[in-house]
């Protein structure tokens, strides 16, 4: 199993982008990760498992990559999941990817 280190910021078109850990969101608020376009920020549920801070991470980061690429909000959150779902299960059965959140700093 390969451990992809996430980084505390990435670059995505002329943005940089900070993810932080948040352990302020709660589960039964169904808010388990939040894209601030306006400060440029992808906030994660720390309290979350690995395997789903993973899928929390690339839906908030396809939502983010769909407005920086102008795809627009065509994307309903049920596509956004399927599609964050679709590239864990791909990263993880195929490639043996799993991904490394320890360089992720607490947002709250
Ligand atoms: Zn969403």
């Amino acid at each position: 199993m390969k451990k992809l280190r996430i980084p505390p910021t990435v670059k995505l078109g002329p943005h940089t982008y900070k993810i932080r850990r948040s352990s302020s969101m709660r589960a039964d608020d169904e808010l388990l990760g939040k894209a601030h376009y306006k400060r440029q920020t992808i906030d994660i549920d720390g309290t979350m498992p690995e395997s789903e801070l993973m899928v929390i991470f690339l839906h908030e980061l396809i939502h983010v990559i769909a407005r920086v690429y102008h795809a627009g909000d065509q994307y309903s959150e049920d596509t956004i999941d399927s599609m964050a779902n679709g590239f864990a299960t791909f990263l993880k059965d195929n490639l043996d990817i799993t991904f490394d959140f320890r360089d992720i700093p607490n947002g709250d």
